[in-house]
């Protein structure tokens, strides 16, 4: 980034000189570059809480996935538990039929 040298008024490009190329001064303690600094830490940080609130997000949607399978597969397990016994329901009747009718 592009500051101004607090000492002489120079323009100081952060990426390419570690000192004031005019007077030498050092600009580590510069507030321009102090404040920048922060506010990209600030923005890290806030990058940082965005990725865990989506990983969380999909974990949970995972998790209500996993979920509505579960459910689905004891209604099928409950489908199929209850044709059963209709069916023997059915069996029992019929064969009870035939015994009357003989
Ligand atoms: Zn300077």
């Amino acid at each position: 980034m592009k500051i101004y040298c607090d000492y002489c008024g120079t323009q100081i490009d952060t990426d390419t000189n570690i000192t004031c190329p005019n007077c030498g001064a050092s600009y580590a303690n510069d507030d321009e570059l102090k404040t920048e600094q922060k506010r990209q830490e600030r923005e890290l940080l806030l990058g940082d809480l965005d990725a865990k609130m989506k990983q969380l997000k999909e974990q949970e949607i995972m998790r209500e996935f996993e979920n509505r399978r579960k459910e689905s597969n004891l209604a099928v397990i409950g489908k199929i538990v209850v044709g059963a016994v209709l069916a023997c329901i059915l069996i029992y009747v019929i064969i009870r039929v035939g015994m009357i009718v003989r």
